[in-house]
């Protein structure tokens, strides 16, 4: 899986003056450490115009790959599909097994799944660890809105993962910490409801919302376990 390149025709915003940009669709992280580098810092997508010294980010769909520590992630800005299943693309992998396969919509969320698999981590146990955490948060801050939570910490030795969330109107960077007992229930929960979904061809996306839905359905399933231990 050789990274891939074309020539994109862009239009600066600031002058209007029309130039050529060189942009990869597709990165190789397992050849290529540079390459990884440039993905994280933004390196790769910045874009100067040749005219007027206006310089940018680029947003485009990019599929990263790193088969050393078995993941793809495909970039599609603004993306709001649950599943997709690229036929040319599963044929050409067709070969390559339990490969974790992500799409995602923005270039935030698209890092933190980096971080997390390059980690050794369940991106879905994650989710739901950083919906449950989000919720004590938000207690914390009095009910604030918590939104756009991201993984920025892990430590296996001090036992704690933490999560820098986006809280209130002025979408204040609030940082909470975490024991991996929390994750390790959370691997419990995949494990019991989300079977289908790890099953899913094509790369699917595990967000916020998808943590919500699962959780839903945790608690659906808990509530009525109870109701039966009532009655009898
Ligand atoms: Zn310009």
């Amino acid at each position: 899986m050789p990274e891939k390149k074309v020539n994109k025709a862009v239009v600066c915003p600031m002058c209007g003056e029309l130039s050529k940009a060189v942009v990869y669709t597709s990165v190789n992280a397992t050849v290529d450490k540079e390459q990884r580098e440039r993905v994280l810092d933004g390196g790769l997508f910045a874009w100067k115009c040749p005219s007027c010294g206006y310089s940018a980010r680029l947003t485009y769909p990019i599929l990263y790959n790193d088969m050393k520590n078995r993941f793809m992630i495909y970039l599609i800005p603004k993306i709001d599909r649950y599943q997709l299943c690229d036929k040319e693309l599963e044929e050409k992998y067709s070969n390559l097994r339990n490969i974790n396969k992500r799409v995602v919509a923005d270039f935030n969320s698209f890092k933190e799944k980096i971080f997390i698999f390059e980690s050794g981590l369940d991106d879905m146990a994650v989710e739901l660890t950083k919906a449950v955490i989000g919720q004590t948060v938000s207690k914390k801050l009095d009910g604030a809105e918590v939104k756009n939570g991201y993984l920025s910490m892990y430590d296996r030795e001090s036992n704690t993962m933490g999560f820098t969330y986006f809280t209130g109107e002025e979408m204040t960077p609030y940082v909470q910490t975490a024991r991996l007992e929390i994750y390790g229930k959370s691997k419990e929960i995949v494990e019991q409801f989300a079977i289908k979904d790890k099953k899913l061809k094509g790369f699917i996306k595990i967000d916020g919302e998808w943590a919500d839905n699962i959780l839903y359905r945790y608690k659906r399933a808990k509530k009525i376990e109870r109701l039966n231990k009532v009655k009898e």
